[in-house]
């Protein structure tokens, strides 16, 4: 079995590196716009669109004598790269299942743009179309293959083309396996440097441990454990919010687009993008510590999207806790808890594991000692309290056996087979970040 991971650091060019990355990163968000404005013509006369058509079209660009510096300041593997990109991009805007799903989510109808054609008409931008790149949107990428061919590592150190030469990146972790490519990002004024590597696996790795575990998600605990282990939630959010809003408040006295506005703006943005990374660091710990140690652990179903939809009352409580579980929907987003599951799901499989999802009916009500179902079982949040048998325990540890329960009923109902599950990490990791 082979699995795909990607490694993700901060780099730090020196000032005449960054000359040249910002030229390379220029220069793709360059070639994406202009083959963006041809598929546009392609598009309006029926012509098919696909990445050997657009990569063909990066020959044309580079002999046209206006665009010069694309001969010296960009690199052609990237370019191909960030080409065949725009062409993933119509493929999604031709699916119709990708449209389809956009339906569900009912956004709200955009004001229509236009793009004006070379012979004047304009052609309505639809959604799900690829967009123009700028650079005030704050990010760049390029993304480099056959990384052996043109690149190396040398320690906390890679050696990137164009004549790069060797940058420094804060080396936070061994990279395992052979990197295939390397993307090199910007974001906010940062430079990131992430290897894309493929390690082979045992076919049918046997995973380290023998125990099992249940798990219960919650607000004040992020997760209490079968066992009677907690681990606290970072909020890190929470301890942010007051810097936000402090932000926020200065931006709403800003003249809109202005430039102090955009300054405002982008350090709101830095510190969203901070408060992200701090959350997935923090949930890539606990979940592979919690996969190393679990051969079987069980979790609750998670529909979180559902869940906050019910706080407006729309569900069966009808409004019932609306404004506590407003409040509970931004914990629950805080804390990311469908990341949470996606990362022990493949990290269980990796490693030979399972992950067992079960319904999260009346795991609170039920008492995991006697199996008895009532909801008085349950007279506060945090203690529960059996009606039939008088046990007495933490409320969020007696749903976290009897989730636990319920992952052994699964499990045999199944034949402890595990079903065929995508072995390459989710894509959102792949591409944006690993710490
Ligand atoms: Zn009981």
């Amino acid at each position: 079995m082979k699995i795909n991971k990607a490694y993700k650091f901060r780099l730090e060019p020196n000032t005449e590196q960054e000359i040249i990355l910002n030229n390379l990163v220029g220069s793709a968000r360059f070639v994406w716009n202009q083959v963006l404005a041809i598929s546009f013509e392609m598009f309006a006369k029926d012509a098919f669109i696909n990445a050997t058509n657009l990569v063909n079209k990066i020959m044309d660009l580079k002999s046209n004598p206006d665009f010069e510096f694309l001969k010296t300041s960009s690199n052609a593997v990237s370019l191909q790269q960030k080409v065949r990109d725009l062409a993933s991009a119509w493929s999604r805007f031709f699916d119709p299942k990708v449209h389809a799903r956009l339906k569900e989510n009912k956004k709200k109808p955009r004001k229509p743009k236009f793009f004006k054609l070379a012979d004047g008409t304009e052609i309505q931008r639809r959604p799900l179309m690829p967009q123009f790149k700028r650079k005030s949107d704050g990010r760049d990428s390029i993304r480099l293959v056959q990384f052996d061919k043109y690149c190396r590592v040398e320690g906390n150190r890679v050696k990137l083309p164009n004549g790069v030469g060797l940058v420094t990146f804060r080396k936070s972790q061994d990279i395992i396996g052979t990197i295939k490519n390397v993307t090199i990002s910007k974001k906010l004024g940062h430079w990131y440097v992430s290897f894309g590597t493929e390690r082979e696996l045992d076919e049918n790795p046997r995973h380290p441990a023998t125990s099992a575990i249940g798990l219960d998600m919650g607000i004040s605990k992020l997760l209490t454990t079968s066992n009677g282990q907690y681990i606290k939630p970072k909020n890190s959010f929470k301890a942010n919010q007051i810097k936000l809003a402090k932000l926020q408040r200065q931006l709403s006295r800003k003249v809109l687009f202005s430039q102090n506005w955009k300054k405002q703006n982008r350090k709101i943005q830095k510190l969203h993008s901070h408060i992200a990374n701090i959350r997935h660091d923090y949930l890539h710990k606990i979940t592979t510590r919690i996969s190393k140690n679990h051969a079987m652990i069980a979790c609750e179903d998670l529909k979180v999207a559902n869940m906050s939809k019910s706080a407006s009352g729309s569900v069966e409580n009808k409004g019932r806790h609306v404004k506590a579980k407003s409040g509970l929907n931004k914990s629950i987003l805080d804390q990311g808890w469908g990341m949470m599951v996606d990362m022990l799901e493949y990290k269980q499989h990796w490693q030979g594991g399972l992950l067992i999802k079960v319904n999260p009916r009346y795991t609170s009500q039920t008492c995991s000692e006697c199996q008895h179902i009532a909801v008085d079982n349950r007279q506060t949040q945090s203690k529960f309290e059996c009606v039939k048998c008088m046990y007495v325990a933490n409320a969020d540890f007696n749903a976290a056996r009897n989730i636990l329960a319920a992952g052994h009923a699964v499990l045999s109902a199944e034949g402890g087979c595990s079903k065929g599950r995508p072995l390459k990490q989710k894509t959102c990791d792949l591409r944006e970040k690993v710490a």
